[in-house]
């Protein structure tokens, strides 16, 4: 038998979303649990890859399974596609596995055409609805199908109501409806040069087409990589016959959630339109009305909606997104989901699911999306800067938090302008999917229209950035780039500040603080942390950063960069000093001031632990950092440090390097000047002999010789680092324990790994430069390229943000091995940016490392990563 790639709704069940996608396996599963269900077939993602694969073409085979299919729903409806009298007409909608709410196309009232529109005015008694439907279908169709945009019509029928001096479309006639329709088949023919397609089998083949298409368009692939999903998935296609919400003042649509999608609370939760078609709620084009007013106005379809929304909770044992739609009093559902919510609604949710006996804590733990604990730790406005502001406007909050910053009223400009540093705020009249990248850019998002539900709001509850939405207060003048509000005129660059929580609107710029956390943090991260084997550190360089890290939970810290400290103020000078020194003599001289700042610093952070472990890098960058660039700035400083321009220039350009990220830097430094080595070790040993003195904790250094390749290089510098050590040791009269490991970030050192680890007490995956140099791709310029290997599918992320487990997780799988093989009770831990990315901490967890460290804001983010690790291998 042949592979079956259509499903009736009847066929399948909510299991099968890797093959019918999200929205087409629950519509099946609805249809299972007999829930009023507009019945349809789903055409699979394999269908889609297929198309791919065939060069973007829908096989015979599967065409012909979609057409008896359709002759399967003519069954179940009565109805006949393409019939001239009662036409089945059906919806077109895409479903992939993962959710992406409004990223790819919808095509509603497919099978109309210039003939079964009359039948179909017959039929419903309603002409003006009739020819609503068919104007509609051309707009959607000719948009997703022929990529013409949906505001070219939309500016044919603002001509035509002005016309008429109508202010709204609901003024307009079925006669006038009629012209709209033939002015919208025109301007269809004036850019396809073709007629309007009148044969519906035809439009259906065509829709399914574009669906698969829209799997791959910009905004989807950005959207891909940003929540990590994978391109092959690819997207289901579900055929749905039609219901009208657009009927008159019987019908409605609308979109609600179980519980609060800001807040968590417990409580229906939603909007709704009388006499509107469902795409009217989610495009935000009419600000719609709270869902509780339908109990006035329908009660009995309101009663049977709060019912089956709470069976639907239950059964699916988490908050629900749905869509509906009643067709003169009878109630449908259209979609459920798990509702995206804000990261202060997870936490509730996932507590109060637990706590109701509807889920246990590990299902708790795997609803919460780990990337989202961000939001928890964003700022909030300084309670009194904030009461000092004047409020200017208000309108919904769509998304939480508090955002400062410069005016921008397009998506190119709101990234221009994040590249060159600023905080942006993006004011658009309603945002649209091609604003994606903008809304990404902006710290906070204001629009004019649309509800709690619309595009804007749905996507900044994902991204946790502050929205308000629906401000209908605010004209804006795209133009102009100007906006004004409460009478005052806003332009490009003026600041203003958003509160998210509340809705208001400032017009100045307001300071911003840290948040506080709920008590549901707590008790939810305990569970991850009852459930994780890995540990989590934190990349911590100061006392204050480590007080945070342990605050947010690290159990550690997995990388301390002592470069850090000495780019402070007056710190600064001394290491210049020991730069521009010209014998070891004078650089002994020079780096014996630094000794008792880097000192003060480890006995801040060893006294913070409190006998966590915390790992020491010794100077890693190439010395060219710490010197000026600039002649003013050389002239400056010589003057200052008492040396003649020309002397410190010659300097500075004797540490010049065509390729400073392959340069003197990491060991090779302490290879140079072993006196570095000496000095910072000293600086470690006498500060963790110093802290157990006073403070009676347990301290137990961990040293770690960063960018060895070579295991002769990493045993050079070793035997300084344990000679010093030894000598603090005996100077001391005390006992103290202490490691010495390195950075495994070369990847020769992957390669050799069982040769270093005879001399590493640890490895630490420094998976930045690992990824560097595996891809030969610069850290610093990639940005310039990476762009165009997205939108040419090369690359589907950035692997200096995930890591690549194909290519540079052979490596540290193979590190793992071989230094276990060498020395098997190896400490290993990984101290790259993508110790703090849920993908990249699976991975951790999967080849065995014993921690992940990452920074301080990332440490909850890693908990529950690592607990959901654990969760997703079982
Ligand atoms: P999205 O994933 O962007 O939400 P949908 O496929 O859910 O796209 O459809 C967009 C809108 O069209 C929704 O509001 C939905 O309610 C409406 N819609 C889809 N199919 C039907 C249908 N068969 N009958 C009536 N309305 C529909
Ligand atoms: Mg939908
Ligand atoms: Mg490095």
């Amino acid at each position: 038998m042949s592979k079956k790639f259509v499903y009736m709704f009847s066929e399948a069940d909510g299991s099968m979303k890797n093959l019918l996608g999200g929205k087409g396996a629950n519509l099946a599963e609805m249809t299972k649990l007999g829930l009023p269900i507009p019945q349809g077939f789903t055409v699979s993602t394999e269908a889609c890859t297929k198309y791919y694969e065939d060069g973007k073409k829908i096989t015979d085979e599967i065409t012909a399974e979609i057409k008896a299919s359709l002759a399967k729903l003519e069954e179940i409806t009565g109805k006949t596609f393409g019939d001239n009298n009662r036409p089945l007409l059906v919806s077109v909608r895409s479903g992939s596995r993962a959710s992406m709410p409004g990223m790819m196309d919808t095509v509603l009232n497919l099978g109309l055409n210039d003939v079964s529109v009359e039948g179909f005015a017959v039929a419903t008694g309603n002409p003006r609805f009739a020819y609503d439907s068919y104007r509609r279908f051309i707009q959607m169709f000719s948009d997703v199908v022929k990529g013409l945009p949906k505001s070219q019509f939309e500016r044919v029928l603002d001509e035509i109501k002005e016309s008429k001096g109508f202010e709204n479309d609901l003024q307009l006639s079925a006669d006038d409806l009629k012209e709209v329709v033939e002015a919208f088949k025109a301007l269809y023919v004036k850019h396809e040069g073709s007629e309007f397609p009148q044969e519906p089998v035809e439009q259906l083949m065509a829709a399914i087409n574009a669906v698969f298409d829209s799997w791959n368009n910009e905004r989807a692939v950005i959207y891909r990589r940003m929540h990590d999903i994978p391109g092959s998935w690819g997207t289901a296609v579900n055929v749905q016959s039609m219901v009208f919400g657009n009927m008159g003042d019987t019908s409605g649509t609308g979109v609600a959630f179980t519980r609060n999608p800001s807040t968590g609370e417990r409580g229906i939760y939603g909007e709704y339109l009388l006499n509107a078609q469902g795409e009217d709620v989610v495009a935000g084009i009419r600000t719609p009305e709270p869902i509780t007013r339908l109990e006035n106005d329908m009660p009995e379809a309101y009663a049977e909606f709060m019912r089956l929304a709470t069976k639907l909770e239950n059964h699916y044992k988490d908050m629900q997104d749905m869509e509906f739609t009643i067709e003169d009093k009878v109630l449908y559902f259209l979609q459920t989901r798990n509702g995206k919510r804000t990261a202060q609604a997870a936490l509730k949710i996932a507590v109060d699911l637990v706590e109701e006996g509807l889920c246990t804590k590990e299902e708790a733990l795997m609803k919460v999306d780990p990337k989202q604990l961000d939001q928890l730790l964003h700022p909030n406005f300084d309670v009194e800067a904030l009461a000092a502001a004047k409020v200017y406007g208000s309108a919904l909050p769509a998304s939480p938090g508090a955002a400062a910053g410069q005016v921008y009223f397009n998506a190119d400009d709101a990234v221009a302008a994040k590249k060159r540093g600023e905080r942006v705020i993006l004011v658009r009249l309603e945002t649209s999917p091609e604003d994606i990248e903008g809304m990404d850019a902006a710290q906070g998002i204001l629009t004019a229209r649309g509800g709690m539900t619309s595009h804007a709001a749905v996507v900044a509850r994902g991204m946790g950035t502050c929205c308000i939405s629906g401000c209908g207060e605010i004209k804006i003048n795209e133009a102009a780039k100007t906006f004004t509000l409460g009478g005052k005129t806003v332009a490009e660059g003026d600041f203003i500040s958003l509160d998210g929580s509340t809705g208001k609107i400032y017009l100045e710029d307001i300071k911003t603080v840290d948040p506080e956390i709920s008590g549901d943090f707590s008790k939810f991260m305990g569970w991850a942390d009852d459930v994780r084997t890995l540990k989590v550190r934190a990349n911590a360089d100061s006392p204050k950063d480590v007080i945070n890290a342990v605050e947010f939970g690290a159990e550690g810290v997995g990388l301390c960069r002592t470069e850090h400290m000495f780019f402070e103020e007056d710190r600064l000078p001394k290491i210049r000093q020991m730069i521009v020194s010209n014998t070891v003599a004078e650089r002994e001289a020079a780096l014996a001031e630094l000794i008792p700042f880097q000192k003060a610093d480890f006995k801040g952070m060893y006294k913070a632990l409190a006998g966590k472990p915390m790992t020491v890098r010794l100077l890693d960058p190439p010395l060219h950092e710490f010197l000026p660039q600039e002649e003013g700035d050389i002239r400056e400083l010589a003057k200052e440090m008492g040396l003649t321009f020309e002397a410190l220039k010659e300097t500075v350009e004797s540490l010049h390097e065509f390729n400073p990220m392959l340069g003197h830097r990491g060991c090779r430094l302490a290879v140079t000047y072993p006196e570095i080595a000496v000095m910072q070790t000293r600086a470690i040993i006498e500060a963790a002999v110093e802290v157990i003195a006073e403070e009676g904790i347990d301290v137990i250094p961990e040293i770690m010789i960063p960018l060895a390749g070579e295991v002769k290089e990493l045993a050079y510098v070793k035997n300084i680092v344990v000679e010093t050590a030894e000598k603090v040791i005996a100077e001391k009269g005390v006992k103290l324990k202490y490691l010495v490991g390195t950075m495994i970030e070369i990847p020769r050192a992957a390669l050799t790994a069982d040769l270093i680890a005879a001399e590493a007490e640890f490895f630490s995956f420094g998976t930045n430069d690992l990824t560097q140099m595996t891809f030969g791709y610069s850290r610093d310029d990639a940005g310039a390229f990476l762009d165009d290997y997205y939108k040419k599918s090369i690359l589907e992320s950035d692997p200096f943000a995930r890591l690549d487990q194909t290519g540079v997780g052979q490596l540290v799988e193979m590190a793992v091995v071989k230094g276990r093989s060498a020395r098997p009770d190896i400490k290993l831990g990984i101290c790259g940016e993508h110790g703090g990315d849920p993908s990249s901490i699976e991975f951790c967890h999967r080849v065995g490392l014993d921690y992940v460290s990452c920074s301080p804001f990332r440490v909850p983010i890693a908990r529950l990563a690592a607990a959901q690790a654990v969760l997703n291998n079982r």
